[in-house]
C-alpha cells in the first residue's frame, strides 16, 4: 500500500505523456494520474491549430509502433487527424479514467523523508507520488519576439500556436514574422487572402520539397490486411530520414556530401518555385544545410512571385501601433502582426514548464542554468530522484518522435521496475555516470555540424546560451532501442523507502 496518492505522475497529456501511460500500464505499472492543463489530450496537435498545419515528417513514421494507423489520408497527416489520431489511441488504451484536465502544475518538490515527489496545482491543490514523469513538452511555450512596441500595437497581435478559431484575415494588411517550419506552413494560407502581405524575414531557411501526397486507397487496404507492411514501410522510412537527417549531424565531416545534396536539391528547388534572380538570392542561406531544422514546402517560395505579397528582409527597428518600422527607416502600417517565432525550447524555466525542485531543493532550470543542460539518457538528472523527464536535454535521437516515446518510456519503466524488484524508494541517476555522459556527448559535438563555422548566421535554436546542442543526442534510434531494453541499471543508485516516522501522539489538552 503507497503512502503517496500514486504511485505515478504523468505530467502532460501530448504525445510523450500518452506514451508514458500505455507503455506504463503494460508493464502492469498501473497506479498512476496524467495530469494536463487543458481540457483535451494532444498537446502540441491541440494548441497548435492554425492554417496549413501539417505534420512535416512522413505520417508512416509519426505514430506509435502497436498503434499503426493504415488509413492515414496523406503523407503528411493534417492537424485535426493526428488530433483524433491520440485522442482514439487514448481511447483505445483505455485512458480517460487516468486522465485529469484543467490541472496546471505550478511546482513540484522531492520530500526526502517519504522518497516521493509533491505536486501543488493550480486551484491550489496538493497531489503526492512516489515518481514524478514530466512530459510537458519542449516546444510548449511560445515565444514572442523581443521586439520594442509589440505590446503597444493596436491592431491583431498574435502568436502562431494561440492561433483564434475563426480567425479572418480577409482584406486586412499582415505583418508575417517567423520563417521557420511553422512560418512556412502558414505563411502560404494568408497570401492571396490578406489584402498585402509583408513575410519579415531574419535568416532564410533551407527548403526540401513536400509535394501533396495522398496515402493511395490500395496502399491502405495493404497496409490494413497486411500490417508487416506498414511496418516494413515504417523501417525503410525512418531508417533513411535517420541516416540522412541525424548521420549528418552527429557525423557531419564523413558524411558532408549529403548536405551538399541537400543544399543543391533545395537550390534547384528555389529555382523552379521563384521567377526573380534577385528574390531568389535573398531567399537563400549563406550556412550549410543542417544547422536549422530540415524544413519541406512546396507551397511557401511561390507566394514571393504574388504582387500582394512582399518580402522583407531589413531587420525590425520596432512597432508603433499601427506598424512595423524596419532598420532602413520604411514605416508599413499593418492591421495586424502574426508572430511565427517558435518556442522556448532550451531558455530557463521553459523545460519543464514548472519549478521542480530536487533533494537538495534547488530548482532543476537553476541547476542547469549553473551546470549547463545535461541529462542522463535524456531522462534522469542526478539529485532528483524519482523524477524523468520525456524528452529532456539530449534525448532527440531520430527523426521518428514516436519512436523515441517509446525508447524512453520503456527505459523510465525500466527503472520504475527495477526499483519495484529491489523493494527500493528511490532511484536516482548516479552523478559519475551522468558526468561521464556528458563529456561523451560534448566530445561528440565537435565532430557535428555546428563545431566549425558551418552554422555561422544560422541562428539556430539548436544552440543554446552556452554554445552546446541539448536539442540532439549523438545516438540513433537502433541504439537507444537496444539501450531502452538492456542498458544496465549499474547508472542508477537505488535506495531503500524511508522508514516511516513513529507517529507522535499529542497529549490530550486538559482543561
Ligand atoms: P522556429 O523554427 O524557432 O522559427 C522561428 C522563426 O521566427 C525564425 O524564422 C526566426 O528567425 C523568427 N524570429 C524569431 N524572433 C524574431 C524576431 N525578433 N524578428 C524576426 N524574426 C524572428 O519556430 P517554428 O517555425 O514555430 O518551429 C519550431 C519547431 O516546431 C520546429 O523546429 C519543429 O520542431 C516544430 N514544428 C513542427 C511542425 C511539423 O509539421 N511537424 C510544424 C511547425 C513547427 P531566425 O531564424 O533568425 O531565428
Amino acid at each position: 500500500m503507497t503512502p503517496f496518492d500514486h504511485e505515478i505522475v504523468i505530467v502532460g497529456a501530448g504525445v510523450a505523456g500518452i506514451g508514458a501511460a500505455i507503455e506504463f500500464q503494460r508493464r502492469g505499472l498501473t497506479d498512476f494520474v496524467i495530469l494536463e492543463r487543458a481540457d483535451e489530450v494532444g498537446g502540441t496537435w491541440r494548441d497548435n491549430v492554425y492554417p496549413g498545419l501539417t505534420v512535416d515528417i512522413p505520417t508512416l513514421i509519426y505514430s506509435y509502433s502497436y498503434a499503426q494507423k493504415p488509413d492515414w489520408s496523406s503523407l503528411w497527416a493534417p492537424q485535426a487527424e493526428l488530433l483524433d489520431y491520440c485522442r482514439d489511441t487514448v481511447e483505445t488504451h483505455d485512458l480517460r479514467p487516468r486522465l485529469r484536465f484543467g490541472c496546471e502544475v505550478l511546482e513540484a518538490w522531492f520530500e526526502a523523508e517519504a522518497g516521493g515527489w509533491r505536486v501543488r496545482l493550480a486551484d491550489g491543490t496538493e497531489l503526492s507520488c512516489r515518481f514524478l514523469v514530466n512530459a510537458s513538452g519542449y516546444l510548449s511555450t511560445p515565444k514572442w519576439p523581443d521586439l520594442p512596441g509589440l505590446a503597444a500595437f493596436r491592431g491583431t497581435r498574435l502568436h502562431s500556436a494561440q492561433w483564434p478559431e475563426g480567425l479572418d484575415l480577409a482584406g486586412r494588411r499582415v505583418a508575417f514574422i517567423g520563417t521557420g517550419a511553422t512560418g512556412i506552413q502558414l505563411a502560404p494560407k494568408l497570401a492571396g487572402v490578406a489584402d498585402r502581405l509583408h513575410v519579415f524575414q531574419r535568416t532564410p531557411i533551407w527548403l526540401l520539397p513536400k509535394p501533396a501526397m495522398r496515402l493511395p486507397r490500395a496502399l491502405q487496404r495493404t497496409f490494413r490486411r497486411l500490417p508487416w507492411t506498414q511496418r516494413l514501410a515504417r523501417l525503410l522510412v525512418s531508417g533513411f530520414m535517420d541516416l540522412v537527417v541525424f548521420r549528418r549531424f552527429t557525423f557531419y565531416r564523413q558524411v558532408a556530401w549529403l548536405g551538399w545534396i541537400a543544399e543543391w536539391a533545395c537550390r534547384r528547388h528555389l529555382s523552379g518555385q521563384v521567377e526573380d534572380p534577385g528574390l531568389r538570392d535573398r531567399l537563400t542561406p549563406r550556412f550549410a544545410w543542417g544547422c536549422k531544422r530540415p524544413s519541406f514546402s512546396s507551397d511557401y517560395f511561390p507566394i514571393f512571385n504574388r504582387p500582394d505579397v512582399e518580402l522583407v528582409d531589413d531587420p525590425i527597428e520596432r512597432l508603433t501601433p499601427d506598424g512595423i518600422v524596419t532598420s532602413d527607416g520604411t514605416v508599413r502600417e499593418v492591421d495586424a502582426v502574426i508572430c511565427a517565432t517558435g518556442f522556448q525550447a532550451f531558455e530557463k524555466s521553459a523545460l519543464p514548464t514548472y519549478p521542480v525542485r530536487g533533494r537538495d531543493g534547488e530548482d532543476l532550470a537553476d541547476y542547469w542554468d549553473r551546470g549547463r543542460y545535461q541529462a542522463f539518457r535524456g531522462f534522469a538528472v542526478h539529485g532528483y530522484p524519482n523524477f524523468f523527464l520525456m524528452f529532456g536535454p539530449y534525448s532527440v535521437s531520430s527523426s521518428s518522435y514516436f519512436g523515441m516515446v517509446e525508447t524512453t518510456a520503456r527505459s523510465i519503466a525500466r527503472c520504475l521496475l527495477e526499483a519495484r524488484r529491489r523493494d527500493a524508494g528511490t532511484v536516482e541517476v548516479d552523478a559519475r555516470s551522468q558526468a561521464q555522459e556528458f563529456a561523451r556527448i560534448l566530445r561528440a559535438k565537435e565532430r557535428s555540424i555546428w563545431a566549425g563555422s558551418a552554422c555561422r548566421g544560422s541562428n539556430t535554436y539548436y544552440l543554446d546560451r552556452f554554445g552546446d546542442t541539448p536539442g540532439f543526442r549523438p545516438s540513433s534510434h537502433p541504439r537507444e532501442w537496444l539501450a531502452s531494453r538492456f542498458a544496465p541499471m549499474k547508472h542508477f543508485r537505488f535506495q531503500p523507502i524511508p522508514a516511516p516516522h513513529p507517529r507522535v501522539e499529542q497529549p490530550a489538552e486538559s482543561g
